[in-house]
């Protein structure tokens, strides 16, 4: 009868020979929140078994990535990119967990259920070609199983698990149950040498020290798990429960270009993407909420941890949708508390020299992404979208008229606007103040011949928001400058 571990432990186990995919952080997101939803816990496990392809730039792309979604782990590699870590049940990082594998690894081939292989390459190659011709699969023959074990200091080897022919079924969490033969895996290689393990070696040992009770990982993964459940028997190990994840594929249903697959979360860092719309979008990739929350669309995490369910995960691929993302951020900026959407609009407004053209406050600055919070998509159209509040763009004369009125009442109107403008204090330019200021002249020659060319004055656009609310931001002295400036145009 299968074991299992009771309590709930998941983790997310990156490889770091690349930077945190999307597909990568959508299988943390899916442990987290189960664990979160469990009140069980993440485990945070570096494997970096494979050393010529593991980087430290990788592991600490992945790291910052995680803390940048807001995912955080109970054990692991500390989160500040050193060496320490925290957990019970560490080391967390693989090659740190050399002398574990070394004591199993010498335990299976004592008991005879895993042997050298001293097989060349040449064989191999040979054997394979072989296959192709036949048209079968390649699956190892087993030529060294019974070979002389004992001369393994000389000539070059691997160390090969010795596979029980027999079918391997395990219920998956979202696919149900899945049946593999083993006869069509054969004897897998499962370490270089006792001390320099393989993946699905590794992943059986620390699955099982680290007491892990559900593997939740990509689909891509699913071939693995007959291997890793053989392992386990080998090793008397308890066999976690397996939930694999469905793929991302492309809004056509193809493969997610490489453009999309393969780079770092973190870009969408980069291009004005806040953390909880990443989250939130992540989440629906492959799960979907149900009863009363079915129709929802937008969460925070915490409602995430809440409502997700891992059983409702589909087994049918889940399409990637930026257009979805797109709408999603757009609607966590609209949800921000506007302090919190200054502070991450700041990196934007301020990323080229524009402040020497006009200085602001901190309180105007707010104030301006206040102005535009309801058109930005990503963070970073904060700056096309408040460019004119730093430097008037240049605009035709004629974009001052309004429908039909003529160039000449359309100056005559600017200079009264001067007028008003030049007789109120600083504290008087607020929306509050000028809306019943205005009212006289907007009553004698109507809102558009008015608020138009005062607006356009003020932006140099054929949209932006109204005139008052720039003129609050700008202040009386930058508001006559641009009025003046109009004035000279229009005259
Ligand atoms: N290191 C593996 C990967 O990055 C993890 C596989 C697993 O979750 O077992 O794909």
């Amino acid at each position: 009868m299968q074991q299992f571990h009771p309590e709930i432990r998941v983790r997310f186990a990156p490889s770091p020979t690349g930077p945190m995919t999307l597909g990568n952080a959508r299988t943390a997101l899916f442990n987290w929140l189960f664990a979160k939803h469990m009140n069980g816990s993440f485990v945070l496990r570096i494997e970096d078994t494979d050393v010529a392809r593991s980087h430290k730039d990788h592991e600490r792309d992945l790291i910052s990535a995680l803390s940048w979604i807001g995912i955080t782990w109970d054990e692991g590699p500390s989160v500040d990119g050193s060496e320490g870590e925290h957990g019970s049940f560490g080391p967390y990082r693989q090659s740190a967990r050399t002398p574990i594998y070394e004591e199993y690894l010498r335990d299976l081939l004592k008991r005879g259920l895993a042997y050298r292989c001293f097989c060349t390459k040449e064989q191999l190659e040979a054997d394979a070609a072989s296959a192709v011709s036949r048209g079968i699969p390649h699956i190892y023959s087993g030529r060294c199983r019974h070979a002389d074990q004992s001369d393994h200091v000389q000539r070059p080897s691997v160390i090969r698990f010795a596979m029980p022919l027999r079918r391997i079924v395990f219920t998956d969490y979202i696919r149900g149950e899945v049946v593999f033969d083993t006869a069509t895996i054969g004897d897998i290689v499962i370490a270089k040498d006792e001390r320099t393990p393989l993946y699905n070696f590794a992943v059986v040992v620390d699955d099982e020290r680290m007491r892990i009770s559900h593997v939740i990982r990509g689909e891509d993964h699913i071939a693995n798990t007959p291997k890793q459940i053989a392992l386990q028997e080998a090793l008397g190990f308890a066999t976690p429960i397996y939930a694999h994840l469905p793929l991302i594929l492309a809004s056509d249903r193809t493969k997610l270009s490489k453009r999309t697959a393969d780079i770092s979360i973190l870009n969408y860092q980069q291009r004005g993407y806040l953390p909880e719309a990443i989250m939130n979008f992540l989440a629906f990739l492959g799960w979907h909420p149900h009863g009363v929350e079915s129709e929802k669309e937008l969460f925070t995490p915490l409602e995430l941890m809440r409502s997700f369910d891992l059983s409702r995960v589909q087994k049918a691929g889940a399409v990637f949708n930026p257009e979805k993302l797109d709408w999603l951020n757009g609607q966590h900026i609209k949800a921000l508390p506007i302090a919190e959407l200054y502070q991450y609009c700041l990196p934007f407004l301020l990323s080229d020299n524009r402040q020497h053209s006009h200085s602001f406050s901190s309180q105007q600055l707010m104030g301006i992404v206040r102005l535009v919070r309801d058109r930005l998509t990503v963070l970073s159209d904060v700056r096309s979208e408040t460019e004119f509040f730093f430097q008037l763009p240049s605009y035709e004369k004629e974009l001052l008229v309004w429908k039909t009125d003529s160039i000449e009442h359309t100056h005559a109107i600017l200079r009264r606007v001067r007028e008003l403008f030049s007789s109120i204090s600083e504290d008087e330019c607020t929306a509050h103040f000028l809306s019943p200021a205005f009212e006289p002249l907007i009553s004698e020659h109507g809102k558009g011949s008015v608020l138009w060319p005062v607006r356009v004055a003020l932006s140099g656009l054929r949209g932006s928001p109204g005139p008052f609310e720039i003129a609050e931001v700008l202040g009386v002295a930058e508001v006559i400058r641009r009025l003046d400036h109009a004035l000279t145009l229009s005259s």
